[in-house]
C-alpha cells in the first residue's frame, strides 16, 4: 500500500513539477508585430501564456529569465540549408560529393547542427544530401532522439535531377561517377519520387533548371508534364514539392506544375513573379549563397566594385518586392559556414526589405509555407517553446541577431548566458 502510494506521489509530483520558465525582456517579437514589456511562460515544451507582465504572472517554483535590452523571438527558421555540406571554399563541391565519404560528412553534419541551433535557428528546411544518401534523415532522427543537439529539421533527402543535368561532371566516360542527387524522367519520377518519400523525405526537391546549356549557362530541365508527375505523387501523401530554378522558363514550369517554392530565383522577372503571387508560390532568394560564391573567386566586398551579378541579383530582388511574391528566408547555408545563417537576413535587408519584413520571413512567414505553423514560427500560447533572446533590437539592426544571449528549442534550454 504505502508502495503505491509512493509511487502515485511520485508521479503526481512529476506531472505538477514540470517546470515554469517565466522570460521576460525589453520587447518580444512575436512573429508579426513587436510588444514592450511583455512577458512569456513556457512549461515543458510549450508556451502557455504570453502577454503583459501584468497579465502573465510567475507561477511558484518558476525559473524567472530576465535580460535587459533585449528582444524575445520565436527561434529562427532557416529556409534552405544543407548539413551536409561545409564551404566550398574549404573543400569545392565536387570533392565533398567525390571524395568525402558519408560518414566523415555526417561527423561534420553533427557540429554544422549544433552551431545552427546555438546560432538562434531552432528549425531548418534541408534541401538536399548532394551526394550523402538519406544522411540527412539520419541526422533528423538523431536530433530527434535527442542523441546530439541540432534544429528540427524538415528534410528532402536526395533530390531529384533529370539525366545528364547535374554534377560532378566532365570525367573520363568509363568512370562510374556518384552524383550529387538521384536522376529520373519521364515516368520514371513517380518511382523515383514514391522511393524517396519511402526513405524518409519529408519534401520533395527537383532542379526545375541546372547549368547544362551550350556553354554550361542555366537551361530548364524538366517538361511541366515531368514535375506534375512528382507534384501529384508528392501530393497524394501530404508533402510539397520544391523547385530549384534560376531561369524565368525553369521557373515558369516548375510554377505550372504546381510546386509550393521557388529556390533562387535568379532570373526571375516581374511576371514571374505575378505568376508566384498569383498561384501562391513562394520565392528563397538565397542572396548570401550567390555572395559567397562570388566571394570565393576574389570579390572583396566594400572594396571592390560590385559585381555585375550582384547588381543583377539586388534589382532582382527589388522587383520580387514589388511584386508581393511571399519571400521566405533561406540562405543556402552550407555553401557558406553553418551558424552564420544570418547573413541572409542581413542581405535582405541591405537589398531592400524592412527589419520587420525580415524578421517575420525567418519566423511567421517560413513557418507557414513550410506548414508548420500550428507549431513552431510564433510566440503564441499552445506552440512548441522555441525562443531565443538576443541582445539589442534586431528590428533596429538587423545583425543585432548575431547577439545570442539564449536558445530554447521545445522547452529545452541550449544557452543561457
Ligand atoms: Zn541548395
Amino acid at each position: 500500500m504505502l508502495r503505491i502510494l509512493f509511487a502515485f506521489i511520485l508521479l503526481l509530483s512529476f506531472r505538477v513539477s514540470a517546470q515554469h520558465y517565466y522570460l521576460t525582456a525589453d520587447r518580444v517579437f512575436d512573429g508579426e508585430v513587436i510588444h514592450e514589456g511583455w512577458a512569456v511562460l513556457v512549461q515543458g515544451d510549450k508556451i502557455i501564456s504570453v502577454g503583459p507582465k501584468e497579465k502573465v504572472s510567475a507561477p511558484s517554483g518558476s525559473i524567472k529569465i530576465n535580460y535587459s535590452n533585449a528582444m524575445i523571438l520565436p527561434g529562427l527558421i532557416e529556409g534552405h540549408s544543407h548539413l551536409l555540406l561545409h564551404p566550398y571554399n574549404e573543400t569545392p563541391w565536387d570533392d565533398q560529393v567525390m571524395k568525402e565519404s558519408d560518414g566523415y560528412r555526417m561527423a561534420r553534419a553533427t557540429v554544422h547542427a549544433k552551431n545552427t541551433l546555438l546560432a538562434g535557428f531552432t528549425t531548418v528546411r534541408d534541401l538536399g544530401s548532394e551526394g550523402a544518401g538519406y544522411a540527412d534523415v539520419d541526422l533528423k532522427k538523431a536530433i530527434n532522439d535527442k542523441i546530439i543537439p541540432g534544429p528540427r529539421m524538415i528534410v528532402a533527402g536526395r533530390a531529384i535531377v533529370s539525366t545528364g543535368s547535374y554534377g560532378p561532371k566532365g570525367f573520363d566516360r568509363d568512370m562510374k561517377i556518384m552524383l550529387g542527387a538521384e536522376e529520373a524522367d519521364g515516368d520514371n519520377l513517380i518511382k523515383v519520387t514514391r522511393d524517396q518519400i519511402g526513405n524518409g523525405a519529408d519534401v520533395v526537391k527537383v532542379y526545375a533548371d541546372y547549368r547544362w546549356g551550350k556553354s554550361n549557362e542555366p537551361m530548364p530541365t524538366f517538361s511541366i508534364e515531368e514535375m506534375k508527375f512528382v507534384v501529384e505523387t508528392s501530393k497524394s501523401s501530404g508533402r510539397a514539392v520544391v523547385a530549384h530554378a534560376s531561369t524565368a522558363e525553369g521557373m515558369r514550369r516548375a510554377v505550372l506544375a504546381g510546386v509550393e517554392t521557388i529556390e533562387h530565383g535568379d532570373d526571375g522577372t516581374q511576371e514571374i513573379f505575378e505568376l508566384m503571387k498569383e498561384k501562391n508560390v513562394a520565392l528563397c532568394p538565397t542572396l548570401a549563397a550567390t555572395e559567397a560564391l562570388i566571394q570565393y573567386r576574389g570579390w572583396k566586398k566594400g572594396s571592390d566594385p560590385e559585381p555585375e551579378k550582384i547588381k543583377k541579383r539586388k534589382e532582382n530582388f527589388k522587383i520580387a518586392l514589388q511584386s508581393g511574391v511571399t519571400i521566405l528566408a533561406g540562405g543556402d547555408v552550407g555553401v557558406f559556414a553553418h551558424g552564420e545563417n544570418v547573413r541572409e537576413l542581413e542581405l535582405m535587408n541591405e537589398y531592400g526589405m524592412n527589419t520587420v519584413d525580415v524578421l517575420k520571413s525567418a519566423t511567421s512567414i517560413n513557418a507557414k509555407i513550410f506548414h508548420i505553423d500550428a507549431t513552431v514560427g510564433s510566440v503564441k500560447d499552445g506552440l512548441k517553446a522555441d525562443l531565443i533572446i538576443v541582445s539589442g533590437d534586431p528590428s533596429k539592426n538587423i545583425s543585432d541577431l548575431r547577439k545570442i544571449k539564449f536558445v530554447m528549442k521545445d522547452g529545452v534550454i541550449f544557452k543561457n548566458e
